[in-house]
């Protein structure tokens, strides 16, 4: 199997029971995903400022704030609002679901739950966000992007990628249009934790430009002045 095409998609768990919370921890884990934990409200919130996860897994139940409230609270955050936050609950009935969702819960789930299930709901908020995480395969004009095979290919003839060239690619594809800074580039191509020069973004995007550009094609990636670059 080839190394991971991406950094692995973070997800955090809000969960105070210590022997759940683990449980959950350790699937999502078993299945690639990254994950960081937090057994309240306040340590999820101040977590999920410091690093954003790119999903969120929200007990409703906590003491002190509630998953209701931290949902709220992220909902309303400019920065978090996309966060996609699926919700955990012992409560079934229809009117806590629909409050459950009023909240902006992306998804609810009620416990007792399968993990299995579970994982799937994951997987379907990923793929909204993170496609190219979970081997999908990605168009955009005449480009395509084969996760599973790590393959990339414009008007049919293969691209020469590195590594980190195909990650970038894989970046600008999940999300046409996005302008990306070079740190937000950085922590998805290079990783969270890695400390390179923001220049060397510069670096790969120029060789990945010029791979698309080929001989005879025009440059689908955009540079934005003082921002960063996008791809179309
Ligand atoms: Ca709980």
């Amino acid at each position: 199997m080839a190394a991971a095409p991406l950094v692995l998609p973070l997800v955090l768990i809000v969960e105070d029971e210590p022997a759940q919370r683990e449980m959950l921890a350790y699937n999502v884990r078993a299945r690639g995903f990254e994950v960081m934990t937090a057994e309240t409200g306040d340590k999820a919130l101040a977590l999920v400022r410091e690093t954003p996860p790119d999903v969120i897994i929200l007990d409703w139940m906590l003491p002190h704030v509630s998953g209701i409230e931290v949902c709220r609270q992220l909902k309303r955050g400019k920065q978090t609002s996309r966060i996609p936050v699926i919700m955990l609950s012992a409560r079934s009935d229809e009117a806590d679901k629909v409050r459950g969702l009023d909240t902006g819960a992306d998804d609810y789930v009620v416990k007792p739950y399968s993990v299995a299930e579970l994982l799937a709901r994951l997987r379907t908020q990923l793929r909204r966000l993170r496609p190219a995480a979970v081997g999908e395969r990605l168009n955009y004009d005449d480009i395509t992007l084969d996760m599973t095979e790590h393959r990339a290919c414009r008007a049919g003839k293969c691209l020469t990628l590195g590594p980190i060239g195909f990650r970038l690619l894989a970046a600008f594809m999940e999300r046409p249009g996005r302008v990306w800074s070079r740190e937000q580039l950085l922590d998805r191509v290079w990783g969270r934790d890695i400390y390179v020069e923001s220049r060397t973004v510069d670096v790969h995007v120029g060789r990945l430009r010029r791979e698309l550009r080929g001989p005879d094609r025009d440059d689908p990636i955009r540079t934005v002045r003082g921002a960063g670059y996008a791809l179309g």
